[in-house]
């Protein structure tokens, strides 16, 4: 483990604070600094970006983005346990880092940031989905953030960047590639977490676009992903027939055979339909 700053290893912290991990806060801490540098690294160029921190923790992450020179880190952390470890890190890096104790669900951190406004994060993997899909679906785009550099189980992660036709591809593939593009920028094994978890991890790096790859309302895009993924074997016309007692003539209308089976539908296939539902 080698040194980022002057201040004490990461294991030191966690012996001096008690920060023994709890599963249900998601804790399965990053302990070293080469490695959240590399993170932080892929998050970048951070000199020029505020930066948004959710799970900060004991600081591993934390560190590391202010050491690659983060102009300033909002980091939002639920456990109380963590927060004089942070503090000490904002006493390191005077004027950089703000900690905000609380629900990560609760607390509207990014109206405190100045953009660009880059998102970076070891989630805690009960919440990683829910924020996403909120990050992923404001009220306008482009969204708040210019990036999002986040680490999720790898079976999420796969299923973020998945193309159609394969097992992966579901809801969370269309709402990140109708209007981002997401990317694998690093996988981790158990081992590089203390505690190690039961599965691998993945980084991904999330870049929104300006405008939407195809027009859609978002609203009408995720009503009809959720009911065509909830049932992802069945025929579209069987899965989605709650949406419309016309379906059939609204797929055909759409380009879709309403034979045709969720997992296979383009991003551009639903954005069609989502056209064709949406109320007027
Ligand atoms: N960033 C640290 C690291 O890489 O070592 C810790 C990552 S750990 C996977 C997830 C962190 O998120 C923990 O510190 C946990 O306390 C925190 N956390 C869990 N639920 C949270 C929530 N709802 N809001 C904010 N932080 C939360």
């Amino acid at each position: 483990m080698s040194a980022i700053d002057a201040l004490p290893p990461l294991r030191a912290v966690i012996a001096a604070h008690g920060l023994s991990a709890r599963k249900a806060l998601g804790q399965n801490f990053l302990l070293d600094l080469n490695l959240t540098a590399k993170i932080a690294r892929a998050a970048g160029p951070l000199d020029t970006a505020d930066v948004l921190e959710i799970g900060p923790g004991p600081g591993g992450l934390t560190r590391g983005l202010l050491a690659e020179g983060a102009r300033r880190v909002l980091a939002v952390e639920k456990d109380p346990r963590c927060l004089p470890a942070l503090a000490e890190i904002a006493a390191a890096y005077p004027g950089r880092l703000e900690v905000v104790g609380g629900d990560a669900l609760r607390v509207d951190a990014a109206e405190r940031l100045t953009p660009p406004i880059r998102i970076a994060a070891n989630l805690p993997y009960n919440i990683g989905t829910e924020l996403l899909t909120r990050w992923l679906d404001p009220p306008a785009w482009p969204p708040f953030w210019a990036s999002a550099t986040l680490m999720f189980q790898r079976e999420v992660a796969e299923r973020i960047v998945a193309a159609p036709g394969s097992k992966a591809y579901g809801r969370l593939s269309v709402l990140a590639q109708w209007r981002a593009v997401p990317r694998i920028v690093m996988e981790l094994p158990p081992e590089a977490f203390t505690p190690p978890p039961k599965v691998r991890s993945a980084v991904v790096r999330i870049d929104p676009l300006p405008v939407p790859r195809f027009p859609a309302d978002g609203a009408t895009l995720m009503r009809i992903t959720a009911a065509a993924f909830r049932q992802r074997r069945k025929m579209l016309r069987a899965a989605l027939k709650g949406l419309s007692p016309d379906i059939e003539r609204h797929l055909t209308a759409a380009g879709i055979a309403p034979t045709d089976r969720a997992e296979r539908l383009s991003v551009e296939a639903f954005c069609a339909l989502a056209r064709e539902l949406q109320p007027v």
